[in-house]
């Protein structure tokens, strides 16, 4: 877990579009309208977003954050995020973070199937998006897992990584998401040595460079994204996942909410 107390709430995001499901078999995409709804939730909860900027000052020993902190993430640089969540989150005046693989600037997230790809922002659209208020940082270099990659590759996806998008940013590039939340002590300590103040996971933490995250999907509904905002989620979740029973019975609590047909694979899902 993270050194920071109270610790923040780390939503995790990746497309915010209108994606058919079969073109979206993991659910990685949340419409612009739900994205929406989600974000005036999470202000109408109490929580404060804040910007990466707060949360390395208060990692560093600098100003402590709100008590119900939240840090607002996006994995991939997907360019829907550009087009409607970077709108919303400007309308509220919201910080939040991208986490985008170096290598695949202007490409498409090229390590799905070929019909369940789709594109990633350009160079020109990070940089517009980090002067609305979005901080950029890195994903790795093409989206591999970290665990099964040399020394050599590792640096790639770590130091080179990094000196890429500061190329591109003009300025420090301080934090790593891994991708698919993978990690190791080894992978760690590479983040760390690559110069990375924080890394992010999913839902396997350990410490300052492996920071649990809570991860919105397409399949959530209001409820179990009111649900997900709690501080108990994690433990719940896990809890789930280790009781077939317990969660027949959650998803028969949550099947019962107008609207919600999808409540049960919300808290399971796992990418
Ligand atoms: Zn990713």
């Amino acid at each position: 877990m993270t050194s920071l107390s109270p610790r923040p709430l780390v939503l995790m995001y990746h497309g915010v579009d209108h994606v058919p499901a079969d073109r979206d078999p993991y659910g990685m995409f949340v419409t612009p309208a739900a994205f929406r709804a989600q974000v005036e939730q999470l202000l109408e909860s109490g929580f404060v977003p804040v910007s990466e900027d707060a949360y390395l000052a208060a990692l560093a020993g600098g100003p402590a954050l709100p008590r119900k902190a939240a840090l607002i993430t996006f994995d991939d640089g997907y360019v829907g995020v550009g087009e409607h969540a970077v709108p919303v989150l400007a309308s509220f005046g919201l910080p939040s973070v991208l986490y985008v693989p170096a290598g695949l600037v202007g490409g498409a997230s090229v390590w799905l199937e070929p019909r369940h790809r789709h594109l990633l922002m350009a160079g020109e659209d990070l940089v517009a998006v980090h002067r609305s208020g979005m901080a950029v940082a890195a994903h790795g270099f093409d989206h591999q897992d970290l665990t099964t990659l040399s020394a050599a590759d590792l640096r790639r996806h770590t130091t080179e990584a990094r000196a890429e998008l500061e190329a591109l940013l003009g300025e420090e590039v301080r934090t790593f998401a891994f991708p698919y939340g993978t990690h190791d002590a080894r992978v760690r300590e590479a983040v760390r040595a690559a110069g990375y103040r924080a890394a992010f996971a999913v839902h396997d933490g350990a410490g300052d460079f492996a920071v649990p995250r809570v991860d919105v999907n397409a399949t959530d509904s209001m409820l179990s994204f009111r649900l997900k905002l709690r501080r108990s989620y994690p433990a719940l979740r896990r809890a789930l996942g280790r009781a077939p029973a317990v969660r027949r019975m959650a998803h028969d609590l949550l099947s019962r909410a107008p609207g919600d047909e999808h409540g049960e694979s919300s808290l399971a899902g796992a990418r």
